[in-house]
């Protein structure tokens, strides 16, 4: 399970003045102490934990706070409030207003781009979209053929110039194919690489430049932790991202990716990742997610 380690941590910490009558500044203190460990060992990035601590302790130690009736339960509302914040506030969604709508999918191989090309196709399906996939990953083996699966799989179109021409001219004809044949959204699949690259970037840059993106996700693996947070500051400051999608939520991830992405890069998470299947996609929403993590 995602963040179980954190969420008992936290739980543990905040346990302690739950159901406190009174409590001292000194107790949110210590539970503060905790709570900053937690985070850290979470694998959330150092300086948004820092930030993260001393917001909370500042709201926390308030007159409003610890002299309330329920002082332990307002210190833990201020915690769940924080988090929710950290994590976005609100729910960020899908801007789709061109005709048809485009969304360029990057990230790095393995991330789950692909996979997640499929399920946000399926996604938008459910919400009476018409989308056409477009395989633009040319460079992985296998990644057109597994396109075209997922596309059998969700009963979407998928448009294809095989792995011999170049990613800038098949988004541009898919484009203009998904507005011959009436679609309102075009679901462009790129190519990542192991790592990022100049080269990959470059390529990236002009398809933005030609395909002119409503939206620009980056999918990133949960389980890389600050690796994802630095892949996403990375891809930002290249290409000017829309908004993340963090992959393999349903493994033991142990928070980091989730919690820090979008105070490092201003990026919301706009969709989460949970499991192999087509079905396995979901709306991110900070508030929900909080309070999982609180318990
Ligand atoms: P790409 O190279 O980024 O296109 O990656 P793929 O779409 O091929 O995905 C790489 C692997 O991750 C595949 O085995 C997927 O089934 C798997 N995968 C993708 N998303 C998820 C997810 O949310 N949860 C789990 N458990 N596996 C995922």
């Amino acid at each position: 399970m995602a963040f179980e380690g954190l969420s008992e941590r936290l739980q543990s910490a905040l346990a302690k003045l739950r159901g406190k009558g009174k409590v001292s500044e000194a107790d949110v203190k210590a539970a503060m102490r905790e709570v900053r460990l937690a985070l850290l060992e979470a694998d959330v990035n150092y300086k948004v934990v820092k930030d993260f601590v001393s917001k909370v302790r500042e709201r926390a130690v308030g007159q409003e706070v610890l002299k309330s009736l329920t002082p332990g339960q307002q210190v833990i509302k201020v915690v769940n409030e924080e988090l929710t914040r950290l994590m976005g506030g609100t729910q960020s969604k899908l801007e789709l207003s061109s005709k048809p709508a485009v969304i360029m999918m990057v990230g790095l191989q393995g991330a789950g781009k692909t996979t997640t090309t499929g399920k946000l196709g399926r996604y938008l399906k459910k919400q009476n979209k018409r989308p056409l996939l477009v395989a633009g990953d040319v460079y992985r083996p296998a990644a057109i053929r597994q396109l075209e699966v997922l596309g059998e799989q969700v009963d979407l179109p998928v448009f294809s110039l095989g792995d011999k021409e170049s990613p800038v001219r098949i988004a541009e004809e898919g484009v203009a194919k998904a507005k011959e044949e009436g679609h309102d959204t075009v679901l462009v699949d790129t190519a990542g690489r192991l790592h990022i690259d100049g080269k990959m970037m470059e390529e990236l840059k002009a398809i933005k430049d030609t395909v002119r993106p409503d939206e620009i996700l980056l999918v990133v693996d949960a389980m890389t932790g600050q690796d994802a947070v630095n892949v996403a500051e990375s891809f930002n400051r290249e290409l000017g991202l829309t908004g993340v999608v963090l992959t393999k939520l349903d493994g033991d991830t142990r928070g980091g990716a989730a919690l820090s992405v979008k105070s490092v890069t201003d990026c919301p998470v706009k969709f989460v990742g949970m499991g192999e299947k087509v079905d396995a996609l979901e709306p991110f929403h900070p508030e929900r997610m909080a309070s999982r993590i609180l318990g």
